[in-house]
């Protein structure tokens, strides 16, 4: 009953069937990790909502056409930190287990400039403490390239939901980054990491029960002037599924997310983005409201129809060290071809 309305479709419901059909018909393709060469090409064959996956080199391992001089994102430790942030248990906004895993985020962050967007929030069940996590990593160029995820889960879905994938993946693979870039001299933008929190709806999604730190935080920017040199949000969420499928959002600004398909082509992982699309409703929306080019890294094929979304059956078992790595190898990627811009 507690529905989370994290895309909209405006067409209809005989539009919406074909749609939903097709993406778990690319899921059922897509399980395979290692389809032999005819296998690839009847997925390619697939009528696809964008350029049709090309068969990836040297696709005899899982890691298909992953370069390792490219590769630089550690996604087993990422695994490893997803978790022990699961083991937390349920961490809705207010709960012992979000104030743990502040505390959490806050000493893997020892030595880093990190900032708390703390407030309170006015929810339809009442008041919540928020508190947006930001690390700030300084570079050598004038501008600033956000990287964000929520690290709350699902209020409504109470202490059988421990999230491993929604809220467990996106908080990991920040403090994977925040690993990689500690102490190195960042020759571009400054990069910040934002852990959002209140992404989730308190009863159910609408704009106003719903991201309540990224909107927080986007009005905050917009008020101090951070906004203007903010030359890109990345948003990730849901991206430690093991059949890792993440969809072109149409919320997203196009020319960003078109530099994320490069940045996936780049690396040989395009067969993981953007075989459907569909305007997705999440933390970047307030940034893209005023003026920030933002892109949603999201994948909302987790499971047949997306069946362990908001369920118990979002566990750790879902996920992947290989999925966690991809995702933040074409984060770093990105970041580079901006740098490059
Ligand atoms: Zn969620």
């Amino acid at each position: 009953m507690f529905y989370k309305m994290k895309f909209r479709f405006h067409f209809s419901s005989g539009y919406i069937f074909l749609v939903l059909a097709l993406a778990a018909f690319h899921s059922s393709c897509s399980k395979q990790q290692q389809p032999p060469a005819e296998a690839s090409a009847a997925g390619a064959s697939v009528p696809a909502t964008n350029a049709a996956p090309t068969p990836q080199p040297g696709s005899t391992a899982p890691v298909a056409g992953r370069s390792t001089s490219k590769s630089q994102f550690n996604g087993k430790r990422a695994m490893q930190y997803v978790k022990e942030i699961v083991a937390m248990g349920a961490r809705p906004p207010g709960s012992a287990a979000h104030a743990k895993l502040e505390q959490y985020i806050l000493a893997k962050l020892n030595g880093v400039d990190v900032e708390q967007d703390k407030f309170t929030a006015q929810t339809p069940t009442g008041k919540f403490p928020i508190n947006n996590i930001i690390a700030k990593f300084p570079g050598t160029k004038d501008g600033i390239i956000v990287v964000a995820g929520h690290y709350d889960t699902a209020y409504p879905l109470g202490k059988s939901f421990v999230g491993a994938n929604d809220g467990g993946s996106s908080t990991a693979l920040l403090l994977e980054l925040a690993d990689e870039l500690r102490g190195k001299q960042l020759d571009g933008y400054s990069i910040w990491l934002v852990w959002t929190d209140g992404e989730e709806a308190f009863v159910r999604w609408t704009d106003t029960d719903s991201v309540y730190g990224a909107r927080h935080l986007a009005q905050k920017w917009q008020a101090d002037g951070t906004a203007k040199k903010i030359k890109a949000f990345i948003l990730v969420d849901m991206i430690g599924d093991a059949d890792l499928d993440i969809l072109k959002d149409t919320n997203s600004t196009p020319w960003l997310r078109d530099l994320v398909y490069q940045a996936a082509s780049n690396l040989g992982y395009q067969s993981h983005f953007y075989d459907w699309q569909t305007p997705m409703e999440d933390d970047h929306k307030p940034f893209v409201k005023i003026g920030i080019p933002s892109v949603d890294l999201i994948d909302f094929t987790y499971g047949y129809n997306n069946v362990f979304w908001h369920t118990p059956d979002d566990s750790v078992d879902k996920l992947s060290a290989q999925s966690l790595g991809i995702t933040g190898d074409v984060v770093l990627e990105t970041i580079r071809l901006l740098n490059a811009r």
